[in-house]
């Protein structure tokens, strides 16, 4: 079983024989745990000796009116399934302990790549995620940290952010992990209805079929998205966005597209109350 630590000090502690001879790596997740969760541990796994997991749900990235009370808390569940992959180390610290001061009146993060996409409807979202990642990396100072590919967004800021801070930290990107019939892994999921998880998976269907016509590239990317958000819309998704952009997140031009740039199709869509996020990288076959 792994050891829980509530208090900042205790897991410094523990953490301090480790420093060292051995690396560390840092898994932080708000709970609530499902595979994809469990899969970021094996990965950490293969890149550390030992492996911290952070569960915390942070109150700081949630909007006004978000579901920051309703947002499943399952701590004994998670630990229990914590221990099936070997993680060693639990920090799941009360909200005093991380906000000695809440709202903190320290922010990390702003700028366009904050702006965009998540940002635009949650405008205070990412300055939280800045705000928790960086107090984890100060409190775990973790040689290595795994974030999923399903967050993609996250992912490139936090990347940002290693970089901006100088942060001596290894940041890895995990694949995002899918139910059989290919909807993402979300704690989320479960705020969905059974009809309305039937129709969840329409989302990853409708990313394929949209990497695939923009990789073929025989319409313009405008026609191909206003088609796809009609189909979306019909189907009973109520989208937040659905852009495509290059991997490193700027606009996409034409000349991404004869450039044979990376590029990635990210959605964000209200399905219910649960709202549901995916995104699908695109490989461009010819040139228009
Ligand atoms: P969360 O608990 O939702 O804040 O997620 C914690 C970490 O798990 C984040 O880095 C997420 O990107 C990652 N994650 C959540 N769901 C998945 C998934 N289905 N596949 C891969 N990673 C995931």
């Amino acid at each position: 079983m792994p050891t829980i630590h509530h208090h900042i000090s205790e897991l410094r502690l523990a953490l301090r024989p480790y420093r060292t001879a051995q690396r560390i790596a840092l898994v932080p997740t708000m709970g609530n745990l499902h595979d994809g969760h469990l899969e970021l541990v094996k990965i950490a796994k293969q890149h550390a000796d030992i492996v911290v997991v952070s569960i915390f749900v942070n109150p700081t990235q949630f909007g006004v009116g978000e579901d920051f009370d309703s947002y499943p808390r399952t701590l004994e569940e998670d630990v229990a399934k914590l221990a099936t992959v070997g993680a060693d180390y639990v920090f799941a610290p009360t909200i005093d302990e991380m906000y000695p001061v809440l709202p903190p009146p320290t922010s990390v993060l702003t700028g366009a790549i904050t702006e965009q996409l998540c940002g635009k409807t949650r405008p205070t979202h990412f300055d939280g995620v800045g705000i928790v990642v960086s107090k984890l990396f100060n409190i775990v100072q973790p040689d290595v940290a795994i974030f999923g590919q399903k967050d993609y967004q996250q992912l490139a800021i936090i990347k940002q952010l290693v970089r901006d801070l100088s942060y001596p930290i290894e940041i890895i990107g995990a694949p995002i992990v899918r139910a059989t019939d290919g909807l993402a892994l979300s704690s989320r999921n479960q705020y969905l209805s059974e009809s309305e998880r039937k129709t969840a998976p329409i989302l990853q269907q409708e990313l394929q079929y949209l990497a695939k016509q923009i990789g073929d590239n025989q319409q313009p990317l405008d026609m191909l998205l206003v088609a796809a958000r009609e189909r979306m819309t019909s189907a009973g998704f109520i989208i937040d966005y659905l852009e495509v952009k290059t991997a490193e997140l700027t606009a996409v031009g034409d000349e991404s597209i004869n450039n044979h740039q990376d590029l990635v199709i990210l959605v964000a869509a209200w399905l219910g109350r649960a709202r549901l996020l995916d995104n699908q990288l695109v490989k461009i076959n010819k040139i228009r």
